[in-house]
């Protein structure tokens, strides 16, 4: 039931399709991606700490990947969002171990560009406070 009625209040339902804009290195292991929807429709406001999820199809994988991204910038003064920025840190394999690398930010980094288009979910709430001790914690994830 709160999940349905939490559901109702999200602009859009499912993916929507944005395009990147500008891509960007902020240092050797970051880059960040701005995304503009396709369809022209201005976004709604979001806050700090929400987050989008990315749906990604990766040649070779079988089965769409998900993944999550922190909004890393604000509306400007009007507060009406013409765009999203999310900041992508490169996932290397652990040392020592025989596996592959971040396959999300892998794929962001080295064949997402601009003008690619990526399907959303619209900004979602933060985390309860738990699990940002537990991300924070975690922080060396990304
Ligand atoms: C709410 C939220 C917000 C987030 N915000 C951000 C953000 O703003 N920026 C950001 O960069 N990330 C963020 N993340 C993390 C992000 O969602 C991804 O988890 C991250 O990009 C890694 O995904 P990946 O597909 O690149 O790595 P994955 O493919 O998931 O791999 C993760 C690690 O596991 C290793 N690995 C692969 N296979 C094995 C194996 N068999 N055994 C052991 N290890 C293995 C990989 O080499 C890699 O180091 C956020 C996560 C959450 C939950």
């Amino acid at each position: 039931m709160l999940r349905r009625r939490h559901l109702r209040r999200l602009p859009w339902q499912d993916f929507r399709g944005f395009r990147v804009q500008r891509k960007y290195q902020e240092s050797a292991k970051i880059t960040s991606f701005e995304l503009r929807t396709v369809d022209g429709v201005p976004l709604p406001q979001f806050r700090a700490g929400q987050f989008l999820t990315l749906e990604l199809k990766i040649p070779g994988k079988a089965v769409t990947v998900l993944r999550t991204y922190s909004l890393s910038d604000f509306p400007s003064g009007d507060g009406v969002a013409d765009h999203y920025r999310i900041s992508v840190t490169r996932e290397p394999a652990p040392e020592g171990l025989d596996v592959p690398p971040g396959v999300a930010s892998n794929f962001l980094h080295d064949h997402v560009q601009e003008g690619t288009t990526l399907n959303l979910r619209p900004p979602r709430r933060a985390p309860s406070r738990s699990a940002v001790r537990l991300t924070v914690l975690n922080r060396s994830c990304w």
